[in-house]
């Protein structure tokens, strides 16, 4: 194998040579702590920057094996070692030269503690991948700040980032040891019969609406009605309180401003784990909880859309129900029967961005409009029926109608930030007060019909290129010819998960998208290959830049394919 002085002395001979000419470093360097491996040089100094991998013995990083003993701790401590290359890198590494040269960069992590495939350890090794624009000025290398780049910082990076001795250990105790305990909370769930979490004192509010990190000064922690307050034991921190929300149905009720969606999106998010000073790190929820919300304008592929929707305007089918713009309602109705076939059993629901006619149809309402004139069940008459018949729950943030006092198990307010239980007071109203309505929802949910998509109707090729795939921040990724719009899919949280879905997408087509396999089918084959053997089974090459999805977001994002057919 080359060393570090064959490296440097390459790159000094590559010296003003043209860029095409970087690709002779392509291969492995033996350093004197680890080797560094060049898998893919960037064609020009424009292009996405070069990739390369750092794999360094335990011998000398020497991460003691307490902390990447469980499942938990091992992911813990991967992003915790991304976090800190990122942070060296960025302190390190400076512009030299035209496009991206100079660039030193690894994923950016937000605050969930994702699984990713940037770092990597074992009792062997610690494995990181990175990516560096290699310098040019114009187009001719710059071969003497490569050797700095290469030689230099990033040996200096690997030794602030990546080696035990030099990184705060009592922070790195906390990190795996809050994963861990959250991953257990959320395990103990079921056994309470809870849906989801909320410890005493979490910091639910954010800075703002595009910084995620938690308020700082006005914030008002959490603190659980005595009435839901649940203890649990956990692993490493010991005891720990806060509100269990039961299983069934929840409203969160209160007024305009008093952070009911707030606490929704807090639960929305915790089916991740957060970091140690998120102020939700202990805010745990079922893992299969499913934001619903309306979303107008999408696509839809032969959805049975009939428990919500029936007899549209032209006798279009709602068993079979395909539109290329979906109103508010049908958008709706599909987003729930969709999470339903990819196995969700919690449903998240915010007034702010529900479909009216979807939630409510009040007396005055129901005697104006006929039931035959009016195409919608409205959730109101199947929230029920959808925990009965499928035992799946519904918490739901309804400010604006009463009406479901009546079908509600638990009713919360938030006043002035903190909840409240007002479950009997709400019955209470509930029986003094009676709706008038007459239910519409029949006596069963109704059936959820297994979808098989065609592999044909799935094209990620785009001119010349097999394979073509390009991520928008969270909200959208170019397939192909086909941009996927993911905006309204709110349990996105990292571009690396999106990257991750494209790609399982294009997986799922060459294995298992074979005109027999059902959506639920493929999404089981997709998650269990990904557990056995990790994410990189979804890639030809060592990818640094992907972090672990769930089902529910790769069917929303196989969903959304306006190309999509099914059978
Ligand atoms: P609602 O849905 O009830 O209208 P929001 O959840 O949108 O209210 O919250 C309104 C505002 O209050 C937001 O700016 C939010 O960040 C802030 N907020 C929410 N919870 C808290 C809290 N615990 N402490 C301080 N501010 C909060
Ligand atoms: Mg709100």
């Amino acid at each position: 194998m080359s060393d570090r002085n064959n490296l440097k002395s390459t790159l000094l001979r590559l010296d003003g040579a043209s860029y095409k000419a970087y690709k002779d470093i392509k291969g492995n360097y033996q350093f004197p702590d680890f080797t560094l491996i060049i898998d893919h040089v960037q064609g020009d100094p424009f292009a996405s920057p070069s990739k390369l991998r750092v794999k360094l013995p335990q011998s000398v990083a020497k991460f003691p094996h307490q902390l990447y003993q469980s499942c938990s701790r091992e992911v813990a401590l991967r992003d915790y070692l991304t976090r800190q290359f990122y942070r060296a890198a960025t302190q390190i590494s400076f512009r030299r030269g035209t496009g991206k040269s100079g660039l030193i960069a690894i994923t950016r992590c937000g605050q969930e503690v994702l699984e990713r495939t940037s770092v990597f350890i074992d009792d062997n090794y610690v494995e990181v991948r990175f990516v560096v624009g290699l310098p040019a000025r114009g187009r001719s290398i710059l071969g003497r700040q490569a050797t700095e780049i290469l030689c230099e910082d990033i040996p200096e990076i690997v030794e602030k980032a990546l080696l035990y001795q030099s990184l705060n250990s009592k922070e790195i105790q906390q990190q795996v040891e809050t994963i861990e305990d959250a991953d257990w909370l959320r395990s103990q769930l079921v056994a309470k019969r809870l849906v989801a979490f909320v410890a005493n004192g979490a910091i639910l509010p954010r800075r703002s609406g595009v910084d995620s990190r938690p308020l700082e000064e006005e914030a008002i922690p959490f603190q659980s009605p005595a009435s839901l307050k649940v203890k649990f034991d956990c692993p490493n921190r010991g005891l720990i309180e806060g509100m269990g929300i039961p299983e069934g149905i929840t409203l969160i009720v209160g007024g305009g401003y008093h952070g009911k969606s707030t606490l929704l999106r807090a639960i929305e998010l915790g089916v991740y784990n957060h970091i140690p000073d998120d102020g939700r790190e202990f805010v745990v929820t079922n893992p299969a909880a499913m934001k619903i919300r309306a979303e107008d304008g999408r696509s839809i592929a032969g959805v049975n859309i009939s428990p919500f929707i029936n007899h549209l305007p032209q006798e279009r089918s709602t068993t079979n129900f395909s539109t290329a713009n979906a109103s508010g309602s049908t958008s709706q109705a599909a987003n729930i029967i969709e999470a339903l076939e990819a196995g969700a059993n919690l449903l998240l629901i915010d007034e702010d961005t529900a479909a009216t006619n979807f939630m409510i149809r009040d007396r005055r309402m129901q005697l104006l409009i006929s039931k035959e004139q009016e195409p919608i069940t409205p959730f109101i008459d199947k929230v029920r029926q959808l925990y009965s018949d499928r035992g799946v729950s519904t918490i739901l943030v309804m400010g604006g109608s009463g009406d479901y006092f009546d079908v509600a198990d638990t009713v919360i307010a938030m006043e002035n930030f903190q909840p409240k239980d007002v479950t009997e007071r709400a019955k209470a109203i509930a029986q003094q007060y009676n709706t008038e309505r007459t239910p519409e929802g029949g006596t069963n949910f109704g059936k959820i019909t297994p979808r098989i998509p065609s592999p044909n109707s799935i094209n990620p090729s785009r001119g010349k290129r097999a394979v073509k795939l390009k991520v928008r921040d969270v909200d959208e990724v170019a397939f192909g010819t086909e941009d996927i719009d993911l905006a309204a899919v709110e349990q996105i949280v990292e571009t690396g998960q999106l990257r991750a879905i494209a790609l399982a997408i294009v997986y799922a087509k060459e294995k298992y998208i074979d005109n027999k396999r059902t959506i639920s089918e493929i999404l089981d084959e997709i998650m269990n290959d990904i557990s056995e053997k990790g994410l990189d089974i979804i890639t030809d090459f060592p990818q640094g830049d992907l972090a672990l999805f769930r089902r529910f977001e790769l069917a929303a994002a196989l969903n959304r394919l306006r190309t999509l057919k099914v059978r």
